[in-house]
C-alpha cells in the first residue's frame, strides 16, 4: 500500500476527506430525524424511542374505493413521529427513510397474494428531476425487500399539473385526479389478470389510488389493492 506522501493526488484528497468525516461523525454521531435530538442505533433511520412511538395502525381502513380492496394505510398520519418522518422523506432528501418505513410496514402487515406486483403512484418527470426520487417508489422498494414482490415503476405515467391537489375541493380533486394518470406508453399491451399493489406515501381522500386504479382498469387486472405509509383522514 502506497503511503499517504507517494499517493497521487485525487487518491490522497479521498483519503484525506474519509479522514476528517471520520472525525466528525465520531464528534458529531447522527441524531434522529423525527425528534431531532437522541443518537441513532446501528443500522438505524429513527432512534429507538421514535420506533416505540410509531403509531401502527392495527386494521386494514381508509377511504372506501370499490376498486381497492382492501385500502391499507401502515401509519396514523397524526400521531408520534410519522409527519415528521414523513416531511424529511419527501423534502429533506431523504429517501432512506421511505425504504426503512417500507421494511418496518411491510415485517407488520400480511404480504398480498404471491404473484402481486408493487406499483408506486407516479410522480410528474419534473418533480422527479427536482427532488431526485421518487418516496413512493422507495417506500415500495422497502415493502418488496421485504415481501419478496416485485415492484414495477413503468405501468402509470403522471401528467404535470398546475396545481397540488391538496388545494383543491373535493370534487375537483376527484376531476384533476382522474385526468391526472394514465397508463404508461405500452402498458395496455401488459396481460390481463395481474394483481396490482398501489404504494403511495400519504392517503387522504383516496382520490390519487382510486385514479390509479381506474386507469389499471384498462388492463383488467385480477384485483387492485391499495398500501399507504400513513392516513391522515
Ligand atoms: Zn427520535
Amino acid at each position: 500500500m502506497k503511503s499517504l506522501s507517494t499517493a497521487p493526488l485525487p487518491v490522497l484528497r479521498s483519503r484525506v476527506h474519509a479522514l476528517f468525516h471520520g472525525v466528525e461523525t465520531a464528534l458529531f454521531p447522527a441524531s434522529c430525524p423525527a425528534c431531532g435530538f437522541l443518537p441513532l442505533p446501528p443500522e438505524s433511520q429513527w432512534c429507538t424511542q421514535c420506533d416505540d412511538a410509531l403509531p401502527w395502525r392495527p386494521l386494514a381502513a381508509g377511504p372506501p374505493s370499490a376498486l381497492l380492496t382492501p385500502l391499507r394505510a401502515a401509519l396514523d398520519f397524526r400521531a408520534g413521529p410519522t409527519r415528521t418522518l414523513l416531511h424529511h422523506l419527501k423534502y429533506r432528501n431523504r429517501p432512506e427513510l421511505a425504504f426503512a418505513l417500507g421494511q418496518a410496514a411491510a415485517r407488520r402487515f400480511a404480504p398480498p397474494p404471491a404473484h402481486a406486483r408493487l406499483v408506486p403512484v407516479p410522480i410528474t418527470p419534473d418533480k422527479l428531476k427536482r427532488r431526485g426520487y421518487n418516496q413512493a417508489e422507495r417506500f415500495a422498494a422497502g415493502l418488496a425487500s421485504v415481501w419478496h414482490v416485485p415492484v414495477d415503476p413503468s405501468v402509470l405515467v403522471r401528467r404535470v399539473q398546475h396545481q397540488s391537489l391538496t388545494e383543491l375541493d373535493r370534487s375537483t380533486r376527484l376531476q384533476e385526479a382522474h385526468s391526472a394518470f394514465s397508463l404508461a406508453d405500452g402498458a395496455q399491451n401488459r396481460a390481463p389478470g395481474q394483481y396490482w399493489v398501489l404504494v403511495d406515501d400519504t392517503l387522504t381522500t383516496g382520490a390519487t389510488l382510486h385514479a390509479c386504479a381506474v386507469a389499471l382498469t384498462r388492463i383488467r387486472p385480477s384485483g387492485v389493492e391499495g398500501f399507504c405509509v400513513a392516513w391522515a383522514p
